[in-house]
């Protein structure tokens, strides 16, 4: 990653992961309702949104599991719908994109594939895991917005 130390790494979205996680790698953050469990990524801050859950719980961020299986994954033609962040301003690069569903939270995290894995590489039930990467590098402004990405476990990618 040459050059990046260079500039100021910020996080493209606030509070959603962390590069220094208690075992000092990357971790998404969710929150979690102390009332019923359930785990929210993007994370919940206001309210529950579990439909049957008894209320009164408090939403406490959690880091996610750090690794997942292949749900689903797709070549990224298409800028992405929400949650999934992208900068409208810049021109739209084609990447894969990968569903990964986390087995212990009970969800499906989107993201884009690290650099170097493409459709090929991957395959339905794999196991993968959550790396940080860059997003884009702003010149201007000396900040390199960071961003998760999946990749093979094992894998040289
Ligand atoms: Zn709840």
């Amino acid at each position: 990653m040459g050059g990046v130390l260079a500039l100021t790494r910020t996080p493209v979205v606030s509070g959603w992961f962390t590069e220094t996680a208690a075992d000092g790698g990357f971790r998404l953050l969710g929150t979690r309702c102390s009332a019923c469990t359930a785990v929210f990524f993007p994370r919940e801050d206001a309210y529950c949104r579990n439909p049957h859950c008894p209320g009164g719980g408090e939403l406490a961020e959690v880091p996610l599991s750090p690794r997942g299986r292949v749900w689903s994954y797709t070549d990224g033609r298409y800028r992405p719908p929400a949650p999934y962040v992208s900068d409208p301003a810049e021109p739209w690069e084609p990447y894969t994109l990968v569903a990964v569903e986390l087995e212990a939270e009970g969800m499906v995290v989107l993201g884009q594939a690290a650099p170097g894995v493409g459709v090929g590489d991957l395959a339905v039930g794999m196991e993968v895991e959550v790396v940080g990467g860059v997003l884009n590098e702003d010149a201007d402004t000396r900040t390199a917005w960071t961003t998760w990405r999946f990749k093979p476990v094992g894998g040289d990618a």
